[in-house]
């Protein structure tokens, strides 16, 4: 029978754990001296503790640096080699089924599959998951038994049940319905606060103190990233942005009200609005991606009107809709991300920062930096795959079974 007091020891030994492997893998601290200093541990515990997450091969030393005055200090490092993840991205017209090393470098190509998500029944898109999950990691040569874990970026509310809206998802079990195919549960949760992780730990809001990543895609969402106290590390909230209302007789917006921000800035909203604009031609291609594409090309290549002013629009609505964030939070970051974030960006930001100087307050502002995202067009799946590695750094390396 284990004592009150071995059980203790264990919490702790694993608590410490998780602490040393976090900060090494966010890169807070590369060597035992900078451990012991921040994490208030004892110079032999921290020897203790790097042997142990060297023994399991979660973490290397790769050279060394030299010290003022001292030995020099060996550099620790995670090891992308400790095992792999995959993220998935459900959006409302396609399936995004990425492979990355823990450490999130991908490891191949993206399985993307149009599926249309809201019109097939839930346990339809589980197959349909569980088939691009097993098509991606065999031309990775491994197998979904193998992976450290599986995350999900739902539209919409995560955990055990999904209420996604957009879907037409209302308690949906979609980790009961994976975990037989997978042989255990994937995390799932709210792809745009997934993507905020995702930005804070690897990309553009790396360092932030309060940061906001836009998902940009057919519709509108975002996430908080809050850095609390002192020593704190960021935690992302997921904020529902494009159902704030910037037009009390807009438009009818999928979530039933009038006017909300998605309703212009969606990538949808936009292709519409373009249609309807006198001048405007037709696309050649399939897909929202691909058109929305070209409608930037015709905008900024080949300077044609209606495409210009469908985009000065935009930049319009998305300029209020961030000036209404920075009025309301404050962040020092807005980053711009998600698929269509990553196509409109260039286009756009010059126009957005001007609207935002004329509609946010000037002192809250002038600490505000809009920026693009840095994690291209798989920035949710990404995002997903950070589900399952936080798991893992908050058991401190612990996989399932042990
Ligand atoms: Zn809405």
């Amino acid at each position: 029978m284990t004592s009150r007091a071995q059980k203790t020891t264990r919490d702790l030994r694993w608590h410490n754990r998780s602490d040393v492997l976090t900060r090494l893998y966010l890169r807070e601290c590369t060597n035992r001296n900078d451990l012991a200093r921040a994490s208030g541990l004892s110079a032999a515990t921290i020897s203790n503790v790097v042997s142990d997450l060297i023994a399991d091969g979660l973490v290397g030393e790769n050279g060394s640096q030299s010290s003022a005055g001292g030995r020099p200090r060996s550099l620790l490092r995670v090891r992308p080699d400790f095992g792999h993840v995959v993220g998935v991205d459900i959006g409302e017209t396609e399936i995004r089924v990425g492979l990355f090393d823990w450490t999130l470098q991908p490891v191949a190509d993206d399985e993307v599959r149009a599926v249309a998500t809201a019109q097939i029944p839930p346990h339809e898109v589980a197959d349909q998951i569980l088939s691009e999950i097993a098509a991606v990691t065999a031309r990775a040569g491994i197998t979904p038994d193998g992976l450290l874990g599986v995350g999900i970026g739902v539209p919409g509310a995560g955990g055990s049940v999904i209420h996604a809206p957009t879907l037409g998802w209302s308690a949906v079990p979609l980790a009961g319905l994976l975990r037989a195919g997978l042989g255990f549960a994937p995390d799932v949760d709210n792809g745009a606060m997934a993507l905020g992780q995702a930005e804070n730990w690897h990309g553009a809001a790396r360092g932030a103190e309060r940061a906001v990543t836009l998902l940009l895609g057919i519709g509108a969402g975002g996430a908080l990233s809050m850095t609390a106290g002192p020593a704190g590390r960021a935690r992302s909230f997921t904020m529902e942005w494009g159902h704030t209302v910037v037009d009390l007789d807009g438009p009818t917006c999928r979530c039933g009200a009038r006017g909300c921000l998605e309703t212009y800035i969606g990538a949808e909203a936009i292709l519409a609005r373009y249609a309807g604009t006198p001048g405007s031609a037709p696309f050649d291609g399939d897909g929202v991606e691909a058109h929305l594409a070209e409608l930037v090309a015709r905008a900024v290549k080949h300077r044609e009107p209606a495409a210009g002013a469908v985009l000065d629009e935009t930049a319009r609505y998305l300029g209020i809709g961030i000036s209404n964030l920075i009025n309301l939070v404050a962040p020092d970051r807005v980053i711009l991300s998600g698929w269509a974030g990553a196509l409109l960006c260039d286009a756009l930001l010059p126009a957005v920062r001007l609207v935002v100087r004329q509609h946010a307050l000037p002192y809250l502002q002038e600490f505000t930096r809009i920026e693009p995202g840095e994690l291209g067009p798989s920035a949710t799946a990404l995002g997903a795959a950070t589900l399952p590695v936080a798991r893992l750094l908050a058991d401190g390396g612990r996989r399932g079974d042990e």
